[in-house]
């Protein structure tokens, strides 16, 4: 039992390091964008009034739960993501109906990484094929990715993006997966 501690320990440390040297710089400076931006969350978070019975206060009627560290429901949070629905040509709440969708057929998860997703902190919505790449607004080329992805993939298609992490950082995607990385438990401004 105590060896099994002390393995799994080194295996860590071992895995620490590996993704620390395969880190390279443009990795690196989106990690400490993320960094700085949970640090804000904190702060955010010890500031922020408690939420009546977890209720969402977008309207008093509602009764929904808040999700992530938003103080609206899942619906009326979706409508901070109106510029986009007015980009894709959607009213608020058609953008909504498909920004649920996505959010439950994904289970509340990165759709490229496997990473929870918190609503108020990480959810972009990615077009799966870039608009510059010739996608489209529908519907099926929408998804939802962890902020850090979607800064990453940029115009990237999603064969050259994987290409892309594999140059930069072979195991970042798998790691990411496996739930292997926890990335806000180490201190990656010390690289
Ligand atoms: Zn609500």
């Amino acid at each position: 039992m105590k060896n099994d501690i002390v393995q799994k320990r080194q295996l860590n440390s071992i895995a620490v390091k590996k993704y620390r040297q395969s880190l390279t710089k443009e990795v690196k400076q989106a990690r400490d964008k993320e960094q700085k931006i949970k640090q804000k969350i904190v702060l955010a978070l010890l500031n922020k009034e408690k939420v009546e019975n977890n209720q969402c206060t977008f309207t008093i009627n509602c009764k929904n739960p808040v999700v992530g560290i938003t103080k609206k429901c899942l619906k009326h949070w979706s409508f901070n993501f109106n510029r986009t629905a007015a980009r894709s040509g959607y009213s608020k709440k058609e953008f909504s109906k498909i920004f649920i969708n996505l959010y439950k057929n994904q289970n509340g998860k990165c759709a490229v990484t496997g990473i929870k997703l918190t609503p108020g902190l990480d959810v972009e919505v990615d077009h799966i094929i870039p608009l510059s790449r010739k996608g489209n607004n529908d519907v099926s080329n929408f998804r939802l990715v962890a902020k850090f992805v979607n800064r990453l993939k940029n115009n990237f298609t999603d064969d050259e993006f994987k290409e892309h992490i594999k140059n930069i950082c072979p195991n970042l995607l798998e790691w990411a997966t496996k739930g292997e990385i926890n990335m806000s438990d180490y201190d990656m401004s010390a690289g």
